[in-house]
């Protein structure tokens, strides 16, 4: 894009109403703009973030056989009055009546309307296990909606849910979920850390919560420093193989992590001093078996071999997608602004022309904006070089390409790479193979 025909309107001060740095950051860089309290509007860069965040989380999903659907916003409430959570959920949820007086719910979560579905589409064992997800807005009524994307009333999440004929069955695919989740997150650049987690009456050790590290995290957490090392995408684990999962999930939970909450004193002490690591996080990932907490009170069963009707076992599985914009900011910015992990930016660069209307730095910016296309984001603005590098710097594209007139003269640009900011002078063609990683 073009940054004189894009609507990304960064700021140079900082807006009064945010207190952390990634909803700071989020407005100053053009992200977002609220139009309601803990709703927004995401525009062309942020836009290109949720999408990317998504897509990454979509394809972990798809590898480990999990299917997309898409199930609507308005949920009818007598789905809810079913599984006896209408009146439970309490002011969170957001009621609305339509024109004929029938009760509707914007969904908060979806386990009643897949259950539905399932109930509609499965008979028998061979159906069996199923695995789904979509990636769709969700309405909670927070009572403080705060720190801009991350805790929103409407909000993006990926949500999953498993289905099996027994518990063995749900074991795996809970396993198997938490691989997809640590793959996810690695892709997606930071370090998130799977912590126990309430389970309610269900019990068992089966409710995970993924915190990612961030001095501003709303818990502390306390973690083995194996965690940080462990490559994931390198990792061999077949999630299509319960032997494979096995050693994952045993090599997974015989680390310790706990948040402040679950913390158990005589366990840390145990983990040698060198390895035990402290912080803050935010949880952005949380994955939960409830056996038949929704299949038995709305009547989901399949035909077992022997023709007995079998309850299937449940799982759900969500990931905020939204939360994770601004999750990620708060793992990765300087005083700067946003240093964007390469898989999720919204451009890979930036081509900056120091002069613009002149004829040489003019004519290479235009080669490099016509080879990167789609990837860049060419500042042809009128505007101090000054300006330039701070609005660069604050929108976090991973690599700054640098076209002043005294290299340009001789056919070079300078390539900065936002992270930890080396600069180095290429050729034109030198650079583009730089920035599109060949
Ligand atoms: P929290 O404790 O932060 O309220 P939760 O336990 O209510 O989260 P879940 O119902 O497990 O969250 O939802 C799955 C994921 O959706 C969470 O891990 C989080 O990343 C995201 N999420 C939940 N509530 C919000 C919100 N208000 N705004 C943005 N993302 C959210
Ligand atoms: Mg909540």
């Amino acid at each position: 894009m073009r940054l004189t025909r894009s609507l990304i309107p960064t700021l140079k001060e900082t807006p009064a109403e945010a207190q952390i740095a990634s909803h700071r950051l989020m407005l100053r860089a053009g992200l977002v703009r609220q139009t309601a309290a803990g709703i927004y509007a995401w525009l062309p860069a942020g836009l290109r973030v949720l999408r990317n965040i998504g897509q990454v989380v979509r394809e972990e999903q798809d590898a480990i056989g999990c299917q997309e659907v898409l199930m609507p916003t308005l949920q009818p409430a007598d789905l809810w009055r079913q599984s006896g959570r209408y009146d439970a959920y309490g002011p969170e949820m957001l009621r609305v009546k339509d024109r004929h007086e029938r009760d509707l719910l914007y969904g908060p979560t979806n386990e009643e309307m897949i259950t539905d579905l399932l109930r509609q589409s499965v008979k028998s064992y061979r159906e069996l296990p199923q695995m789904l997800y979509h990636i769709q807005w969700k309405f909670r009524d927070e009572v403080r909606p705060r720190f801009g994307v991350m805790r929103g009333r409407e909000f993006l999440m990926k949500d999953a849910y498993s289905f099996d004929l027994d518990y063995a069955g749900a074991v795996l695919s809970y396993r198997r979920m938490m691989l997809a989740y640590m793959r996810t997150f690695q892709r997606l650049g930071v370090k998130a850390i799977p912590m126990v987690a309430d389970t309610g009456p269900i019990g068992g050790d089966l409710s995970h919560e993924f915190i990612i590290l961030a001095p501003t995290g709303e818990s502390g957490v306390f973690f083995d420093a194996g965690f940080e090392e462990i490559d994931w995408l390198a990792a061999d684990f077949d999630a299509s193989k319960p032997e494979d999962l096995e050693r994952f999930f045993t090599q997974m939970t015989s680390l310790y992590a706990a948040t402040d909450e679950k913390h158990d004193a005589a366990a840390w002490a145990k983990v040698p001093a060198d390895r035990r690591r402290e912080g803050r996080g935010i949880e952005v990932g949380h994955i939960f078996y409830f056996g038949r907490k929704y299949s038995e009170p709305m009547g989901l069963t399949v035909a077992g071999p022997d023709g007995a009707q079998i309850i299937p076992e449940m799982g759900s599985y969500g990931i905020g997608v939204s939360r994770l914009v601004g999750a990620v900011i708060e793992a990765s910015h300087d005083e700067a602004g946003i240093i964007w992990p390469d898989s999720i930016a919204p451009f890979r660069a930036a081509i900056l022309n120091l002069k613009q209307g002149d004829a040489t730095t003019g004519a290479i910016c235009e080669t490099l904006y016509a080879k990167l296309g789609a990837n860049a984001l060419y500042d042809d603005r009128d505007e101090r070089a000054g300006v330039k590098f701070n609005d660069a710097d604050l929108m976090g594209h991973p690599w700054q390409i640098v076209v002043g007139p005294r290299g340009a003269a001789n056919g070079k640009v300078e390539l900065k790479r936002r992270a930890g900011g080396e600069r180095v002078e290429l050729s034109v063609e030198d650079a583009l193979a730089r920035v599109l990683g060949a």
